[in-house]
């Protein structure tokens, strides 16, 4: 399972923006983004205008770092959004924001998209009763995500939850979420809308329609 390794803020400071890939830190003074806004690397200060191939690569960039997607699988997320029926830009939005792990993060299960990702990934989450440990999984209306019975794990899980409930804010309304129970039910597909961060997609189809 290819992941993207290495320091984050340093993505974040990339793409000059806050990606949240870190949990709580994130949300204090720490961010690197709000203590040096500048990319990474020396000499970053070109005044050189970028091309439209730059703008589009950076915004693709963008969106696979937000979700911790690979090339390959964001590749695959382009052709399911091109072959589905509506705007492509949607549709491929669309097929990040339902992947099981960030549905997890997004309910507060997880810190940050790798967080969330290792909870899939050591098979702690089951969806409609069914143990699934692939992140990329696509979540459906009418799916229920519950968490291993397993007394450690779900201790570890259980510590994560708490966590997050600091900074994490309201949970988007395409999701029904029992912090008790530890279940997440799935109650509607999100709509663009809803999408929590700010990305040109439209840049993106472009860039890859070519
Ligand atoms: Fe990005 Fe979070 Fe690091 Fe800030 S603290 S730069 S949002 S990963």
């Amino acid at each position: 399972m290819a992941r993207i390794t290495g320091p984050k803020c340093r993505l974040c400071r990339r793409e000059g923006m806050k990606l949240f890939l870190k949990g709580e830190r994130c949300h204090t003074v720490k961010c690197a983004v709000e203590k040096r806004g500048t990319p990474p690397g020396m000499k970053t200060w070109s005044r050189a205008r970028r091309s439209s191939y730059g703008m589009q690569l950076r915004e693709k960039q963008r969106l696979k770092r937000m979700y911790g997607v690979m090339e390959k699988q964001f590749r695959i997320y382009f052709g399911r959004a091109v072959q589905t029926r509506g705007n492509t830009g949607d549709n491929l939005l669309l097929e990040v924001e339902r992947r099981l792990d960030n549905v997890i993060r997004l309910a507060g299960f997880g810190h940050g998209p790798s967080s969330a990702r290792q909870i899939v990934g050591h098979g702690h989450t089951f969806v409609n009763g069914r143990r699934c440990d692939r992140p990329s999984r696509q979540i459906r209306v009418g799916d229920v995500i519950t968490f291993t019975d397993h007394e450690r794990k779900r201790k570890h899980v259980k510590n994560v939850v708490e966590g997050s409930s600091s900074y994490m804010g309201e949970a988007p309304a395409w999701l029904e979420i029992d912090r008790e129970k530890m279940e997440i039910r799935v109650t509607a597909m999100p709509t663009r809308e809803q999408f929590p961060f700010q990305i040109n997609e439209q840049l993106i189809v472009e860039g890859m329609a070519k």
